[in-house]
């Protein structure tokens, strides 16, 4: 079994699709949560012949990826004052802002707080929360990382560098080399099992780089909730 990256295109957009030629008779098309999409065609089937087909189905492709995509992480507009909530690590904290505490970020309780003299300036705050979010994500990732990886001990696989940053469209990547991997600095506002989850779905990565057959099974078996997880991600953050 083969599988090859092709382009399709519906209308005005430009679709990634990953086309896997085996032994069988029907054409096949699934379209996955992030928005990747499986074509099975059998062997020996034509290029065009399958292009024509999925465009036949584009409306379809298009809907599906939509109905998806309304899950995925949008950035929220943020003003900066008393009260208002900022979800950390599963919870919802309320920012708190204390112009006479000493000049730090840091969790009391439910609330965030945010001390320092300088606190009329809402740019200067939103700068040191974003700080403070950035620096929590990154140890934690890397710890999270470290547990993860510890279910992957038979297959061997080595640590790959990471990178927090923000991204746009996703929650996580991980190189074709299986050598880096990058993660959304949003993720650290969900509960540490759904960074667990991000984190073993881009490890499964490292030994199969397409969402195919074979991807699944091992993120099965290295994570056989990992569904339930995903949609409680979906949910808290989209
Ligand atoms: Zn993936």
């Amino acid at each position: 079994m083969s599988a090859e990256e092709h382009i399709l295109q519906i209308g005005s957009v430009a679709v990634p699709f990953t086309l896997q030629l085996k032994q069988r008779g029907t054409l096949g098309i699934t379209v996955f949560p992030d928005g990747a999409v499986l074509v099975s065609a059998p062997q020996g089937a034509e290029l065009d012949a399958i292009s024509a087909r999925l465009r036949r189905r584009g409306a379809w492709i298009l809907r599906t990826r939509r109905y998806f995509e309304a899950f995925r992480p949008r950035t929220p507009e943020r003003r900066y004052v008393n009260g208002e909530t900022h979800r950390f690590l599963g919870r919802q904290l309320r920012l708190s802002l204390r112009s006479d505490e000493a000049s730090r970020v840091h969790v009391e309780g439910m609330l965030l707080v945010v001390g320092g003299a300088e606190l009329t300036d809402h740019s200067t705050i939103r700068k040191r929360v974003s700080a403070w979010y950035s620096s929590q994500a990154r140890q934690i990732f890397a710890e999270r990382l470290q547990a993860c990886l510890a279910d992957f001990a038979p297959e061997g696989i080595s640590s790959p560098k990471l990178t927090v940053r923000r991204l746009t469209h996703r929650w996580g990547s991980m190189s074709r080399d299986g050598s880096h991997l990058v993660l959304n600095v949003r993720l650290v506002e969900a509960g540490r099992p759904e960074i667990d989850y991000v984190i073993t779905h881009e490890l499964c990565h490292i030994l199969h780089p397409n969402h195919g057959r074979s991807f699944f099974e091992l993120l099965d078996r290295k994570m056989p909730d990992w569904a339930k997880r995903k949609m409680r991600l979906e949910r808290a953050l989209a």
